[in-house]
């Protein structure tokens, strides 16, 4: 997607603070953390919603739920996380590129992200 700035992300057109890559997704610092620790996880393919996952892109998103975990305690969160997936516009989604916020390394308040 060419207006897509997490697609650019994942190509490398525009800098982020990496923290995990491999061939189908990768986890950067969010640029504005809400928490000591604000990672996000994308698949590298472009979707906006849950809704549009195909029998591939559900897959690589399991693949990706059962990698987060060693990257959270590596990224610091040696107490526990949280995962958020904001979808559509009442849950306050700005990017519409799937993407599972990552907080944690301080107790959490209940409405971060
Ligand atoms: P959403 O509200 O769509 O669930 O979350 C989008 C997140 O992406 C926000 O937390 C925002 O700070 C982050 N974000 C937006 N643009 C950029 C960017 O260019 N680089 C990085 N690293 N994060 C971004
Ligand atoms: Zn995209």
């Amino acid at each position: 997607m060419d207006n897509c700035i997490f697609c650019k992300i994942a190509s490398g057109r525009i800098p982020a603070a990496k923290v995990y890559e491999d061939e189908e997704m990768l986890v950067f610092k969010d640029i504005e953390p809400k928490a000591k620790v604000h990672l996000l996880a994308i698949p590298k393919v472009h979707f906006k919603l849950l809704s549009q996952m195909d029998e591939n892109s559900s897959a690589i998103v399991g693949r990706m739920m059962a990698k987060i975990p060693d990257i959270a305690k590596e990224s610091g969160c040696q107490n526990g996380y949280r995962l958020v997936i904001n979808q559509g516009g009442d849950a306050g989604q700005e990017v519409f590129h799937l993407h599972i916020h990552i907080l944690g390394g301080e107790k959490l308040p209940l409405n971060i992200v």
